[in-house]
């Protein structure tokens, strides 16, 4: 029993309060004992003490009972709930009442509670406890029960032996605490060391075995390539082919690896550095263009020519993540094209954001996939891409590259059509001069070449190879052996040292990881060499160490170049030509076989903007406006007895109105449902990396907005904005929308701005009758009716969002006109002058030509646009229509 006591006491994975619980009771019901005890000698009332100890013995079996059955918490409830309601009302009435040491138990009993019971059950029992207190003094203060009462001395000496008790047990309950949060804190420490030496163990394990991978694999890779260069049989070839391939696949799988367990033991970093964006652009299209080619697809490139040329960043960090992305454009495309487009905002503060986006004519992805697309190791559509190869990892790491470099990604995808990632990534301008126009030419190694061709011969070359691994060294003698270089080999850093000792080397290629002396020892030795006849010469680290780190590491100390394992023979032969002396090098071929043909770098007409700003057809826009500023108008459907046609497109609203007043039939109209807006967003999106969609007032009836809003919830970027107007009213924000896009403001900046400009915005309409509103359902015959039969001109409203009869207008049709002018335009010094629209429907020129005077008598607008309602207003507000459209000074 005392050992199981003492283990739960010290047991440090149970809950305090049961610790507390088993430790406190214990020393309460020693303190009751002592109290019996003490009552026995000083000769108390024999019942009291019978009492007393019935308690004890209750409460005793109850604390035993709950350590041996864990039963702690419903333990600790019966003991509370036995002391407040029958073991301290007995004891404050027996020991002296408030003149007795009771009080300050009640006191103690609130204190334990709280330190040992929990949940609603503490606040139950302190309670209890309060008001058990509170009913023992009020029985004693309405002397409904007479108290025990104590002589002086007992009173002196049962308060002084309860405090003294009540201190001794606090003590020990705070010491308690303190000694076990001291414990707990002493362990999280030692856990939080635990798990950081296993995250570095874990990762030290990954890189050396990446490092232990990589040097078969290099022999693989390397032995292999010489297979590939001899004349082998087609199917010997064919073989080789499938090795070349699966031992990279296999190489691509470990460096994912190492990434993701960089990322997990947070020990990923960046090595910024600064690098020519044009550089860096053709090294990855060079690396492309013949996978693209592979597999029939087009690849289309798209440079801003606003691109700053030099930039601060993680070079090889934006390589990973673009040719992550556009490896998947090609690995999930059959047919068509992939278009890589650069685009970037004004540079802010020396900070440019530079928009990589990727589309291409794929599979595309299902809109319930697409959260799951960063999830490491997750593959979506697996039924369709079982036959493709792949982990899962790449988009996860370029999530987390992307998101370490305090950038954003995002995905946009049509299922069946295609998918676009968008990426931002926010660099340091080092040199803000524009990239211009790129001259591929000047570009990058972009060889087009199925088989080996040998770049250069340097006979006169000699060379160092060292690396502890046999098989290394073979693989780099034969992958130079056409180059006709001299080399000797060297297996460890002290034979290097001997060889270096009695030779010159052009250029000295050194492992890095090497039993004894490793390759930075070994090169700090032979620079400071004495005789000292390779002080000079060039030294490339030869290395199985991935990632930009290491590169950097190697420039610290003092390597002149940098060659990862497995060694390509393409990088080796390149990096070897540009580092041996140029008149020891004959070089093969020339520049021209750099390619061309298939890769266009610019292309203004393909260009993609940065924002679109669509809207429906109601919007009501002069069509010359919308194709300036290539404003993409969605048809909303007019519903016709002989069928439906697409508004503005298929139907004009002449021809409608025309159709109605002949043959008196129903015609009503909708907006196009989710799934045409969002075949019509992805579409813009083609050519846009955001889109602004101002739709109709969302409280009008057939407005776009809701489906709008939840076809936007496929993407990423597209915003949909209520425009809480219609027709030109509309059209108004969408203008604004257009022109701040086109000076380059960003999503955010324009979509304030719009909804801003909502309030400013005037929508208004006079219309002879409210027949073909009732006609539509949208106001009563009845009211139609009497309104038209006492001429009386409606004015149509738009007011919060909806259209509201804002006005009547009495006697004549010009009367009535006049009226709305002048009731339209009476703020003219509120109002802004720039653009009026009078939008229309069923009136003639010479009437429209009036309308214009009239209201530039009040208001002279710099521009006056008359627009002809589009079919699915007209359709509603009938002929005899106008309105003027115009916007406050904001
Ligand atoms: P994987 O190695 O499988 O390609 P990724 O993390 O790169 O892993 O991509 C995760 C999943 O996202 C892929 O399995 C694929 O289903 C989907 N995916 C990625 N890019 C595209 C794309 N351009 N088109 C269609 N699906 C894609």
């Amino acid at each position: 029993m005392i050992r199981r006591w003492l283990h739960i006491i010290k047991d440090k994975d149970r809950d305090i309060r049961e610790r507390l619980f088993v430790l406190l009771s214990s020393i309460a019901l020693i303190a009751l004992l002592l109290v019996i005890i003490i009552g026995f000698v000083l000769g108390e009332s024999p019942t009291d003490l019978l009492i007393l100890s019935l308690f004890f013995v209750f409460c005793t079996g109850i604390v035993v009972w709950s350590i041996f059955l864990d039963m702690i918490q419903i333990g600790s409830c019966i003991v509370a709930a036995v002391a407040t309601i029958i073991l301290l009302p007995f004891t404050y009435f027996t020991g002296g009442g408030i003149r007795g040491g009771c009080p300050m138990w009640f006191f103690f009993m609130a204190f334990l509670i709280c330190m040992v019971i929990e949940g609603y059950a503490k606040w139950i029992f302190l309670v209890m406890d309060i008001a058990s207190a509170g009913i023992c003094y009020f029985l004693e203060y309405k002397n409904i029960v007479i108290v025990y009462g104590h002589t002086e001395r007992e009173f002196y000496m049962d308060s002084y032996a309860s405090l003294v008790l009540i201190c001794a047990v606090v003590g020990i309950m705070v010491g308690f605490e303190i000694h076990t949060w001291r414990e707990d804190f002493k362990r999280s420490k030692e856990q939080a060391k635990e798990i950081e030496e296993l995250s570095k163990a874990q990762n030290h394990f990954f890189s050396s075995m990446s490092h232990e991978i990589r040097t078969p694999i290099n022999t693989i890779i390397g032995l292999n390539e010489m297979i590939l260069r001899e004349n082998v049989s087609a199917e010997v070839a064919e073989d080789a082919a499938n090795i070349q391939s699966a031992s990279k696949l296999l190489l691509h799988l470990i460096n994912d690896i190492l990434d993701m367990s960089k990322f997990q033991s947070g020990q990923m970093q960046l090595s910024p550095a600064a690098y020519h964006t044009g550089n860096m652009l053709s090294d990855i299209v060079g690396m492309m263009w013949g996978r693209a080619r592979d597999k029939n697809l087009e690849l289309h490139i798209d440079v801003s020519q606003e691109l700053p040329s030099e930039l601060y960043g993680d070079e090889v960090r934006i390589k990973q993540i673009l040719i992550n992305i556009l490896n998947n454009a090609i690995k999930y495309t059959t047919e068509g094209s992939i278009t890589f487009t650069i685009q970037c905002d004004k540079p802010k503060d020396g900070i440019v954001n530079v928009i990589y986006s990727v589309t291409d004519t794929g599979m595309g992805i299902k809109k319930e996939d697409i959260p799951y697309l960063f999830t490491a190791f997750k593959r979506v559509d697996e039924d369709k891409n079982r036959h493709i190869e792949g982990t899962g990892l790449g988009l996860s790491i370029v999530k987390s590259l992307v998101d370490l470099m305090g950038g954003k990604i995002n995905v946009n995808s049509v299922y069946t059509k295609g998918s676009t990632f968008v990426i931002e990534i926010p660099q340091q301008v080092v040199n803000a001069k524009e990239i211009g126009r790129i001259d591929l030419k000047k570009g990058h190694n972009v060889k087009q070449k199925a088989r080996y061709h040998q770049s250069f011969e340097a006979p006169d070359a000699e060379i160092l190879v060292v690396d502890d691994n046999a098989s290394n060294l073979m693989v780099v003698s034969k992958l130079l052996r056409d180059t006709r270089v001299k080399i000797d080999t060297a297996l460890s850093g002290k034979e290097a040292l001997e060889k270096t000792v009695e030779k010159t080397y052009n250029v000295i290629l050194m492992d890095h990881m090497m039993p004894e002396m490793d390759g930075i020892e070994c090169l700090h030795k032979i620079r400071n060499q004495m005789g000292g006849l390779n002080k000079k010469t060039k030294v490339v680290a030869l290395t199985a160490n991935a990632g930009s780190e290491a590169q950097a590491m190697y420039v610290k100390e003092g390597f002149d170049g940098y060659l990862l394992k497995p060694i390509s023979a393409d990088d080796l032969e390149n990096g070897l030509q540009k580092l041996l002396p140029k008149d020891m090098v004959t070089i093969f071929g020339d520049e021209s076989e750099l390619i061309e043909d298939g890769l266009s770098w610019l292309s203004d007409k393909r260009g993609k903007s940065m924002i679109a700003v669509t809207t429906e057809s109601v919007a009501d826009l002069p069509v010359k406006m919308a194709e300036k500023y290539n404003i993409g108008v969605l048809p909303h459907c007019v519903l016709t007895e002989d069928g439906v046609f697409m508004d503005g497109l298929e139907i004009e609203s002449g021809g409608l109105l025309a159709y109605i007043a002949k043959s008196d039939a129903k015609v009503g109209t909708s907006a196009p449902d989710a799934q045409v807006h969002e075949s019509f967003f992805a579409e813009r999106l083609q050519n846009a990396n955001n889109v602004i969609h101002i739709a109709v007032s969302g409280r009008i009836e057939n407005s776009g907005y809701q489906a709008a809003k939840e076809a936007a919830e496929a993407f990423d970027n597209v915003t949909v904005i209520d425009s809480r107007h219609l027709s030109s009213g509309q059209g108004l924000l969408v203008i604004e929308a257009c022109k701040m896009a086109a000076e380059g403001c960003s999503v955010s900046e324009i979509v304030k701005r719009v909804k801003d400009m909502r309030e400013y915005v005037r929508t208004s309409f006079i219309a002879d009758n409210l027949e073909h509103l009732a006609r539509a359902g949208q106001v009563s015959d009845r009211i139609a009716k009497v309104l038209k039969a006492f001429m009386l001109h409606p004015v149509l409203e738009m007011k919060k969002g909806r259209l509201t009869l804002g006005g009547i207008c009495f006697g004549t049709r010009e009367r009535a006109w006049d009226k709305y002018i002048a009731s339209c335009l009476n703020v003219a010094g509120e109002i802004d002058k720039s653009i009026l629209f009078i939008t229309y429907v069923g009136i003639s020129n010479r009437d429209l030509e009036k309308i214009k005077e009239k209201a530039l008598k009040k208001v002279p607008f710099e521009k006056v646009y008359f627009q002809k309602a589009s079919p699915a207003v007209a359709v509603n507000a009938g002929p005899g229509t106008f309105g003027l459209l115009y916007k406050m000074k904001m």
